[in-house]
């Protein structure tokens, strides 16, 4: 049988999604005897021209992370997505823009102030900040557009599959390359995880109690056997998709919603809140005067990795309808 051909590259990202790909240790093996990778930038040196001289749909399977932040990260995806047959969103940032989502609660401008000006440990007294084009000695060098608003990879070309996880645990990751291998691969459109939230797979104890208030994790040791929302630990896994293994709760922390929404939901920070809302048992406004400091940055929280994905999508869209 001839073998595949597997593509993994890398837009806004920090490198961890990378990482999980080495993470599935010696079983690398067997994805090298499944398949060639014939591009992957962050292990060998590749080209922009290497992969324009690629046929058309020469790449069976193209495992994508990272957001889309700037233009030429839209460009390889688009690139990409003529050159490869079936396209994954690998990871939280590209299946729902992740932690540089957040980022769409400012924009390019304030960004570049921040961290070309502001930042203790800057000293930029001419406050030059990156230009998109500029004249050098050979000419003029035109430079990736940083966009205001960071998008998921599902904004700029169609994408078959969706692979979530802050980064993918390597079992999910071996799921998938299995499913690919045996030709098992679910419909068109679907996430290679669990479809319910991570609640219905948790099997720790629920009482369905009511919490008066929110303790930071290093406040409490919580029990083990117990839901860590009732012992006031925020846990998004009412609003977040089960399939990674529980890895947060095992080691009694509460969920951050790396898988992003369960099946359904269309808005995983909206679900987060409700769900938060309803198991507080808040009697008057004094009492919420005394929950709302717990939490420190309810926005951050609730829409950490998808903030991209959510009705919301930035504070631009909103303001600007
Ligand atoms: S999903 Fe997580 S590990 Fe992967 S690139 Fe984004 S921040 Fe990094
Ligand atoms: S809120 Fe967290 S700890 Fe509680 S049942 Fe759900 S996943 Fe488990
Ligand atoms: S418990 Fe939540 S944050 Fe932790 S890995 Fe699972 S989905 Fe991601």
């Amino acid at each position: 049988m001839a073998k595949l051909k597997f593509a993994f590259y890398w837009a806004a990202t920090c490198g961890g999604c990378e990482e999980a790909v080495v993470d599935i240790n010696e079983k690398i093996l067997d994805v090298v005897n499944l398949a060639d990778i014939v591009f992957w930038p962050v292990a060998l040196d590749f080209k922009y021209s290497h992969i324009k001289a690629m046929e058309d749909k020469s790449i069976d399977v193209c495992f994508f992370n990272g957001a889309i932040r700037n233009e030429e990260n839209e460009q390889m995806a688009c690139l990409l997505r003529q050159k490869t047959r079936v396209m994954v969103a690998f990871g939280a940032c590209a299946c729902f823009g992740g932690i540089p989502g957040l980022a769409n609660f400012t924009n390019a401008e304030a960004i570049f102030k921040r961290v070309y000006q502001e930042t203790p440990s800057t000293h930029n007294p001419e406050a030059v900040v990156p230009q998109e084009d500029f004249e050098t000695e050979e000419g003029r060098l035109n430079l990736p557009r940083f966009y205001d608003t960071v998008k998921r990879l599902r904004d700029v070309i169609e994408v078959e599959y969706f692979l979530p996880g802050c980064p993918p645990p390597a079992e999910l990751i071996l799921a998938a390359v299995t499913a690919i291998a045996e030709n098992k691969l679910p419909p068109v459109g679907a996430t290679i995880a669990g479809a319910k939230t991570l609640c219905d797979e948790c099997d720790r104890e629920k009482d369905k109690k009511v919490v008066t208030e929110f303790k930071r994790p290093y406040e409490i040791i919580p029990d083990t056997r117990k839901c860590l929302l009732e012992q006031g630990i925020i846990c998004a896994g009412p609003a977040t998709r089960a399939g990674c293994g529980q890895r947060c709760i095992n080691a009694n922390m509460g969920c951050r919603g790396c898988f992003g929404p369960p099946e359904g939901v269309i808005d995983q920070g909206a679900a987060l809140l409700s769900a938060l809302s309803s198991i507080c048992e808040i009697k008057d406004e004094s009492e919420l005067k005394k929950i709302k400091p717990l939490i420190l940055d309810p926005a951050g929280l609730v829409y950490r990795f998808s903030l991209p994905d959510s009705l919301l999508k930035s504070k631009r869209s909103v303001i600007s309808g």
